[in-house]
């Protein structure tokens, strides 16, 4: 199940049955970046899973650089504004393939249809993204006051024609982004962009999301989300992508199975696990591939993956489908192990 409608961004589809999009948001302003260091970084991103990027739009000192990247990246980029509906329109009129704005800021709905009119024309698609923190008020708990400006803004776009819409109900409270979220997708069949804001740092935000998200998810409720960490965005789009993969909601690439390490390591797994992790996250092929640490539990998990390093004091041994197939030292283990997986078939 997924969300009734489909919204376009460049060419990619939310909704309506697409694959689920990871998203991230960036941390800088344009303004403040190297427009080409930045799209050199959205690709490093898009080899890591992720299908969307937002930057802060929030002064027109912004707009050189937001142009540059939005016409050099490979991947859809989204504008978001608080407050001033006529940077939604300069970030528009940069190529901005998707503006986020939040009913919460942005004043009288006559400046929100200014920005419809502009996305329609442009073919762009627009986020009405609430959050619990950014209302005004709450008298009927922030759930209902998050449902109620959502559904008042669908109801208002809706009358002027303009359809290309996401929606994102959040709260830094899961319940209250469970509840949010369960009850607007009865009430639309708009697609949803999950999240749960201002989650903190890697640990507390991956743990957060992934019990909030898993929850919507394997009710059939999102169609994009972001992993927001108080971290680098790397880790954002790896949470997001393992989330997916452990759902079986994304099914390509890689699924690595790592031993945790105990005190009958003889061979240091997690330094290896460092070493590859980033070039392993980058691999498009759906393979298994496990790095254990002894002799314990590593033949037992090199039989069931597709690619297995497995570390016995100075020895490393590469499995391939539970086959012993070479022995390297520690130094070439990694060479060793891409060189497999760039053959496996
Ligand atoms: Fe410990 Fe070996 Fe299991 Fe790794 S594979 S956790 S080192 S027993």
């Amino acid at each position: 199940m997924s969300s009734e409608f489909k919204a376009r961004v460049r060419d990619l589809y939310i909704g309506g049955g697409a694959p689920i999009a990871v998203q991230t948001m960036h941390e800088s302003s344009p303004a403040s970046l190297d427009a080409e260091k930045a799209v050199e970084e959205i690709y490093s991103l898009m080899n890591l899973g992720c299908d969307l990027i937002r930057f802060s739009f929030s002064s027109k000192e912004d707009a050189t650089n937001f142009k540059y990247i939005a016409k050099h990246s490979p991947i859809p980029v989204v504008a978001d504004i608080h407050f001033d509906y006529r940077l939604a329109l300069l970030a528009l009129e940069c190529g901005a393939d998707k503006i986020r704005i939040n009913p919460a800021n942005i004043g009288p709905f006559w400046k929100s249809k200014e920005c419809a009119l502009s996305a329609l024309d442009k073919g762009a698609a627009i986020r009405i993204g609430l959050n619990g923190g950014s209302l005004k008020e709450c008298v009927n708990g922030e759930a209902d006051e998050l449902i109620s400006l959502a559904e008042e803004y669908a109801n208002s776009f809706e009358a002027i024609g303009f359809n290309n819409l996401v929606f994102s109900l959040k709260s830094s409270d899961i319940n209250t982004t469970l509840n949010a979220n369960r009850r607007f997708s009865k009430l639309t069949g708009y697609p949803i962009h999950l999240g749960v804001t201002e989650a903190g740092g890697l640990i507390t935000s991956a743990v957060r999301s992934s019990i909030a998200l898993s929850k919507l998810l394997e009710e059939g409720i999102g169609d994009t989300l972001r992993i927001s960490i108080n971290g680098s965005l790397e880790d954002e789009v790896l949470t997001g992508v393992e989330i997916l993969k452990t759902l079986n909601l994304r099914d390509k690439g890689i699924r690595i199975i790592a031993c945790p390490r105990c005190g009958r390591h003889t061979f240091d797994s997690s330094s290896f696990l460092k070493s590859v992790e980033k070039e392993l996250n980058m691999v498009k092929k759906d393979i298994t591939v496990a790095i254990m640490g002894c002799s314990v539990n590593g033949p037992g998990e090199a039989r069931k993956s597709d690619l297995a390093v497995c570390g016995f004091g100075n020895k490393v041994f590469l499995y391939k489908r539970g086959e012993k197939i070479k022995e390297v030292t520690i130094d070439s283990a990694k060479a060793a192990l891409f060189e497999e997986i760039e053959r496996y078939e």
